[in-house]
């Protein structure tokens, strides 16, 4: 039961001009439910490319893509939509919230959209943000929140659609050492309290070594660490 599995994955921008980057040559990955995976990877490596592969936000040039077992590699922009709503999360290194909505009402929207009841979605949401600590937040608006209590709703909205697979892009990046570190405990907790994998993108070597598997993307390859 594989999560995620990308097989011989390429991409190349501006092929055959003079800016044109060969960002992945090669990427194979596989991701079994429930794994943590850390990506490490210095600025430009192509970190983000892969996380918007894996995540049907952007197409390879070649290879394939498999989500759930399903190969989603040919699928209509419209069907990967669809997958994509369902079965992935996403975490940036900013909140990326609503500013005009509570806490609460960013973790319950897109669950409406997806066709679930108020009642269960506002439930639903109540106990994500119990889960990362931020329960008495809950209807606060964004600006109202700390850093780390911006990241910790992220976290929830991510998973309000009870994904498959989380992919996360420096998550903890913007927030000061000691906040960070608390932060992406609490994103550890979440991830493994819900059985979720995970693939999350870090420069922090500390944070790297407490998930399950380590790799690092070298001249467009993973690489175990
Ligand atoms: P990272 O997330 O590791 O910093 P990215 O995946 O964002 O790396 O980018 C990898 C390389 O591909 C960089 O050299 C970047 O400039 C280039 N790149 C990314 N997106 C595009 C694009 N849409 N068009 C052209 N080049 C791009
Ligand atoms: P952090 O250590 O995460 O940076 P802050 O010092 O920004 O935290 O905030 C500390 C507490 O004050 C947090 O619980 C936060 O929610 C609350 N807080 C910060 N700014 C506001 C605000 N504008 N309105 C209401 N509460 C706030």
């Amino acid at each position: 039961d594989l999560t995620l599995e990308l097989s011989n994955i390429a991409k190349n921008y501006n092929v055959g001009q003079e800016n044109g980057v060969n960002v992945l040559r090669s990427v194979d990955l596989k991701i079994k439910a429930g794994e943590i995976v850390a990506l490490v990877a210095p600025s430009g490596a192509g970190k983000s490319t892969l996380l918007h592969i894996a995540g049907l936000l952007d197409t390879p040039d070649t290879g394939q893509v498999k989500i759930a077992g399903q190969d989603v590699t040919g699928l209509s922009d419209r069907k990967r939509t669809a997958i994509r709503r369902e079965d992935v999360g996403f975490v940036y290194q900013f909140h990326h919230l609503l500013p005009e909505f509570t806490a609460l009402e960013n973790i319950v929207l897109p669950q409406l959209a997806n066709g679930v009841a108020a009642a269960k979605a506002e439930a639903h949401a109540q106990d994500l943000l119990t889960r990362v600590g931020v329960a008495h937040r809950a209807a606060h608006r964004p600006a109202a929140l700390s850093g780390g209590e911006q990241q910790r709703v992220a976290f929830c909205r991510a998973l309000a659609n009870s994904p498959s697979l989380l992919l996360a892009d420096e998550p903890t990046g913007n927030l000061d050492p000691g906040t960070s570190d608390q932060v992406f405990a609490a994103l550890m907790e979440l991830v493994r309290g819900t059985g979720l994998s995970a693939v999350i993108a870090t420069h922090n070597l500390d944070l790297a070594a407490r998930m399950d598997r380590q790799l690092r993307l070298d001249d467009g390859a993973l690489v175990t660490l």
